[in-house]
């Protein structure tokens, strides 16, 4: 039987993205040969990449002056790729420190230019998303983290900014609608909201490049990349191919306000049990709780053990907490189905009256 799979990532894509990906695997569209034996220069990779970046700027409502990238490298190469990307080393970036993601990202910009960190949550263990700071007009960007995917908070109101903006939408991309007047450069893993482990989804306005004097290597200059169409090298061909089946998918739901509807339904059921259940607690801030990443601890830690062997048996997986925050993570991103959170919130009041 099928579980309802709360893993963080990789994690859940939807049912029919998998049985077409299962398919071309064996074969193709009917051309004989697997997804995973053509050529990336031949027509039906082009075809697809193609595809999958249409697809991207149709959801999207994408101008013409950014482009669309499928990198491989994970989101964590975009730590330095940006950095080293737009940031001089007499350039400053500002940076927003919301969890382990965006620590990470501002370790590795360090070695490219000055960075300072604008604001964090860190003294309460990124349990909330840090406001009312001012974004300074000399930097070169400013970079956030809209979704902290081990913490569970999610920025639901942007900064103003003076400078161009750097996101890592890793965990939130496609869950909702972009303003995308608010951002320059967006990159986001596949593994969470938009197709397996392998690619990364960039997307940055074209004329924000070129401006840094270092000399990069060719994979890591975006404009390699660019003029390329993605396939300066070879790019990993079968995550981009399901990304392309699940963006198919996001516009058969009726596109992103459609999605931030139902995953609004889908956050607000969860958060409304945690909230009345005695035998559990939210981590995150109420007013920056994620609508991804949904976090919250056993009032009594005793207990976790047995209600995660309690989930277990309902068929709910990938329940348990990550290490720097404990408890329970519930990631109930684009592809979770209602009816499976409800079985999740079933199970937590079940577990109420049994141990009440
Ligand atoms: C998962 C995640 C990353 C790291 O992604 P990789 O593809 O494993 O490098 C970075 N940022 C956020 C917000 C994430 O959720």
């Amino acid at each position: 039987m099928k579980k309802h799979n709360f893993n963080a990532g990789p994690a859940i894509l939807p049912d029919s993205v998998l049985e077409k990906a299962a398919a071309s695997v064996i074969d193709l569209n009917g051309s004989g040969l697997s997804i995973l034996e053509v050529s990336h220069r031949g027509a039906d990779f082009t075809a697809i990449i193609e595809r999958a970046e249409a697809l991207t700027r149709q959801i999207l409502d994408l101008p013409d002056d950014y482009a669309v990238l499928f990198l491989s490298g994970g989101a964590s190469s975009q730590f330095f790729m940006t950095a080293m990307n737009l940031l001089d080393e007499s350039g400053k970036a500002y940076y927003v420190d919301t969890g382990s993601w965006s620590s990470k990202a501002i370790k590795e910009a360090r070695l490219f230019g000055q960075v300072e960190v604008l604001a964090s949550s860190k003294d309460r263990n990124y349990s909330y998303i840090p406001k009312g700071y001012e974004v300074p007009s000399d930097g070169t960007y400013l970079h956030l983290t809209s979704n902290n995917t081990i913490f569970g908070t999610q920025f639901h109101e942007w900064p103003e900014s003076p400078i161009p903006v750097v996101c890592d939408m890793s965990s939130d991309i496609f869950s909702r609608p972009i303003d995308l007047s608010r951002f320059d450069l967006i990159y986001a893993g596949a593994q969470k909201n938009l197709g397996p482990a392998g690619t990364t989804l960039v997307i940055v306005r074209k004329e924000l490049l070129g401006r840094v004097n270092r000399q990069l290597p060719s994979m890591l200059d975006y404009r390699n990349h660019i003029d390329q169409n993605s396939c300066y090298n070879t790019p990993p061909v079968f995550p981009i191919y399901v990304c392309m089946l699940t963006l198919e998918w996001i516009l058969e739901q009726g596109g992103l306000s459609a999605l931030e509807e139902r995953n609004r339904q889908k956050a607000e059921l969860l958060y409304r049990q945690i909230d009345v259940n005695p035998l559990f607690r939210g981590v995150a801030e109420t007013a920056d709780r994620s609508w991804m990443n949904v976090t919250f601890v056993a009032t009594d830690p005793e207990r976790e053990k047995t209600f995660l062997k309690t989930c277990q048996e309902a068929g709910c997986v990938g329940v348990k907490g990550h290490r720097s925050v404990g408890g329970f993570r519930a990631s109930i991103y684009n592809a979770m189905p209602l009816e499976s959170v409800r079985v999740l919130a079933e199970v937590m009041e079940a577990f109420a009256h049994q141990h009440a």
